[in-house]
C-alpha cells in the first residue's frame, strides 16, 4: 500500500482501538501524530521507505516506522489485525457512553451481540441487559440515562435553520481573498429533517487566511478543535460547524467524502478497491488518477448511475444504482403547481390574490386553495357558505391573474374516518385534501381504521401531512403503517409530501415504502403565507430522499392533467 493517506488511515485506527483498549494514551496519540505527519509529507514516501529513513519525519519514531513499513510492503499489519480480532465491532462508539468499560463492552456483544449505541438503547428499553452477566436492573437504568444523556448533548436544530446559518456562514467566507469555491457537506447536504453539525468544505491555496476569516464569525462562540486546515467550532445556537480547507485539486473528491453517510462512503470504499479507486481519509476523499473531475464521475468510475446527494445513506440506493435501477429523482423545477396553500379564509396570512400572484412569479401555472374546513375551529375552519363566498372569490380573482386557481379545501378527517363537507360539496371542489388536526393519540388499531376508511371513500383525495409528525414536538401516529399504504394503494388517493420544515412528513423510508406500490404523490408547502411558499423546495428533497421521479408527483404535471388527476 503506497498512499500515504491509506496508512495514515490504518494508523489512526491503530490509535482509537489502543485508547478503547485502555492502553498508555500516549500510544495512542502517537498514532494519532504519525499519521498526520504522513499525511502532511511533502517528500518522496517510497524513497524513505527504501532508505529506511523514515524516522527522520517529525512525529514519526522507530516503532512507528516500522508499522508503516509494513504496512507500506503488505497492505496489512499484524498489530491492526490484532486488535480488531480482540475487540468486538462496534467498541470505539460504544466506549463513549460512561461507565461501559471494554469487559462490559464485550460481555454485552457476546451475550445479546450489540455493536452500536442504538443496539444498547433498544437493549436496554426490553429489558435484556438486566440479565446479563455483570449487569443488573439498576445498571441497565443507569445505562438507558448516560445514554439519553449522551443523546440530549446533541444540539439538533431544524433543516430550515441550519440552512439559513450555513448561508451566513458561506457568505462571509465568500468575503475572504483566498477562497476558489466552498459548499455545504454533511447531513445538511443530504437535507436530513434535522442537523447537528454544518459541515463545510472550501477550496484554496491559502487554508490560514481562509481559517483566520472563519474565527472573526460573530456567531461562533466556542472553538473546540483548530489545525492547520481544520476548525470545528460552536455557534451561540449550539449548532456545531465543521470547516475543512482543502487545495482546489481534492475539493470535488472532499466534497462527496464529507457528503454521504458514513455507511454510504464505506460501501463505495469497498466496491472502489475492486477497480482500483484509491479512497485517502475521510477529510480527502478519493485519490485516484486520472484526477477526479465531477460526483458524477466518481460514480462512473465506480461502475454506478449517478447518486443525489439527498440519496446517499446506504438503504439500498448503491445496489440499485449497481443494477442501473436507481430513479432519476424529480427536481424543483419539475414542479408545475403549487398544492395545498392557505388564505385569510382560515388561519393564513395572505388573501387569495396575493397566494396566487406569488405563486406565479415563482412560476407555478395552478394553486390550490385549500384552506380548513369546518371542524377545524382552532384554524378557523370554513363554513359552508363562506365557502361559497370563497368560490366567488377564486373566480374574481382569476380574471386578474394568469395562474389557474383551482378550489379546494384541507378537510378534517374525523374521528371515525370520514371527512367534514357533505358529498354535495365535496364533488364541487377541484381538490380534496384530507388530513388529521384532532384526537392524534388513538391506539394504533383505531387509528388504522381511521386512517383506511378515510382513504377508502369513494372519491379521489390527497392525503396531507400522512403521520401528523411535528418535529422535535410531536411525534407520527401509531398506526399499522404497511397496511395503511396498502389501503391507499387500492384505493383514489394520493399521499402528500409536506414542505413545511417544522413537518417534512412523509418519512423518506414510508414514501418508498408508498411508491413501490404504486401510489402518486402531490409535494406541497402547506403554506399559511407567501413566505411559505418558499418552502417549496424543502418538500422536493423530501421526495428527492424518498427516490420520487417526476412521473410519480401530480403537481409536475400541467394544469389540465393536475385536474383530471385530482378531480374528487
Ligand atoms: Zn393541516
Ligand atoms: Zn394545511
Amino acid at each position: 500500500m503506497r498512499d500515504k493517506f491509506q496508512i495514515a488511515a490504518l494508523l489512526r485506527e491503530i490509535g482509537r482501538l489502543l485508547t478503547v483498549k485502555g492502553d498508555n494514551p500516549f500510544k495512542a496519540q502517537a498514532y494519532e501524530r504519525g499519521a498526520r505527519a504522513l499525511e502532511n509529507l511533502d517528500g518522496d514516501l517510497d524513497a524513505l521507505v527504501k532508505a529506511s529513513r523514515l524516522t527522520e519525519i517529525a512525529g514519526i519514531g522507530t516503532a512507528l516506522a516500522s508499522i508503516i513499513e509494513e504496512i507500506y510492503r503488505t497492505g496489512e499489519c499484524w498489530m491492526l489485525q490484532q486488535l480488531r480480532d480482540e475487540l468486538p465491532p462496534g467498541a470505539v462508539e460504544l466506549s463513549e457512553v460512561s461507565g461501559l468499560s471494554l469487559k462490559k463492552i464485550i460481555a454485552l456483544h457476546d451475550a445479546l451481540g450489540i455493536e452500536s449505541i442504538q443496539d444498547l438503547k433498544t437493549a436496554c428499553q426490553k429489558g435484556l441487559v438486566e440479565n446479563v452477566k455483570g449487569f443488573g436492573q439498576k445498571s441497565e437504568a443507569k445505562l438507558l440515562k448516560d445514554i439519553e444523556k449522551l443523546e440530549a448533548h446533541e444540539e439538533r436544530i431544524l433543516l430550515h435553520r441550519a440552512m439559513e446559518e450555513a448561508e451566513r456562514i458561506l457568505q462571509h467566507l465568500r468575503a475572504a481573498p483566498k477562497l476558489l469555491k466552498a459548499d455545504i457537506a454533511g447531513s445538511l447536504r443530504r437535507r436530513k429533517e434535522t442537523v447537528r453539525t454544518i459541515r463545510i468544505v472550501a477550496a484554496s491555496e491559502a487554508p490560514k487566511a481562509l481559517l483566520d476569516q472563519f474565527l472573526r464569525l460573530p456567531a461562533l462562540v466556542h472553538t473546540s478543535e483548530l489545525g492547520e486546515s481544520c476548525c470545528v467550532a460552536n455557534l451561540a445556537s449550539g449548532l456545531g460547524v465543521q470547516l475543512n480547507v482543502v487545495s482546489p485539486a481534492d475539493y470535488i473528491s472532499a466534497l462527496h467524502a464529507l457528503t454521504g453517510s458514513s455507511k454510504h462512503i464505506i460501501k463505495l470504499k469497498e466496491l472502489g478497491r475492486a477497480k482500483n479507486m484509491v479512497f485517502g481519509d475521510s477529510l480527502h476523499g478519493w485519490r485516484s488518477t486520472p484526477r477526479i473531475k465531477s460526483e458524477a464521475d466518481i460514480y462512473q468510475r465506480l461502475g454506478l448511475q449517478y447518486i443525489a446527494p439527498e440519496m446517499r445513506e446506504d438503504q439500498g440506493e448503491i445496489e440499485a444504482a449497481a443494477a442501473g435501477m436507481l430513479p432519476n429523482p424529480i427536481m424543483l423545477e419539475d414542479i408545475r403547481g403549487m398544492t395545498h396553500c392557505h388564505t385569510i379564509y382560515s388561519d393564513g396570512q395572505n388573501n387569495i390574490e396575493e397566494m396566487a400572484l406569488a405563486a406565479e412569479e415563482m412560476g407555478m401555472k395552478y394553486i390550490t386553495i385549500t384552506d380548513h374546513s369546518q371542524s377545524a375551529y382552532y384554524a378557523r375552519g370554513v363554513g359552508i357558505d363562506r365557502l361559497r363566498a370563497q368560490w366567488d372569490e377564486i373566480a374574481r380573482v382569476q380574471e386578474r391573474v394568469k395562474i389557474r386557481l383551482l378550489r379546494g379545501t384541507e378537510s378534517d378527517i374525523l374521528e371515525d374516518g370520514l371527512l367534514d363537507y357533505p358529498d354535495h360539496i365535496l364533488e364541487r371542489l377541484d381538490i380534496i385534501i384530507a388530513s388529521i388536526h384532532a384526537r392524534h393519540k388513538m391506539g394504533s388499531d383505531q387509528m388504522t381504521e381511521r386512517l383506511q376508511r378515510a382513504l377508502k371513500l369513494p372519491f379521489f383525495k390527497v392525503w396531507g401531512h400522512p403521520l401528523g409528525r411535528l418535529l422535535q414536538s410531536r411525534p407520527p401516529f401509531d398506526c399499522r403503517m404497511e397496511e395503511v399504504l396498502d389501503a391507499v394503494a387500492v384505493s383514489k388517493a394520493a399521499i402528500e409530501v409536506n414542505g413545511d420544515p417544522h413537518r417534512l412528513d412523509l418519512e423518506p423510508r414510508w414514501i418508498r415504502a408508498a411508491r413501490a406500490r404504486g401510489v402518486r404523490f402531490i409535494i406541497s408547502t402547506d403554506a399559511h403565507s407567501i413566505r411559505g411558499l418558499a418552502n417549496l423546495h424543502y418538500g422536493v428533497s423530501m421526495a428527492r430522499r424518498g427516490w420520487l421521479t417526476q412521473n410519480e408527483v401530480l403537481n409536475a404535471l400541467d394544469p389540465e392533467d393536475f385536474m383530471k388527476a385530482v378531480h374528487p
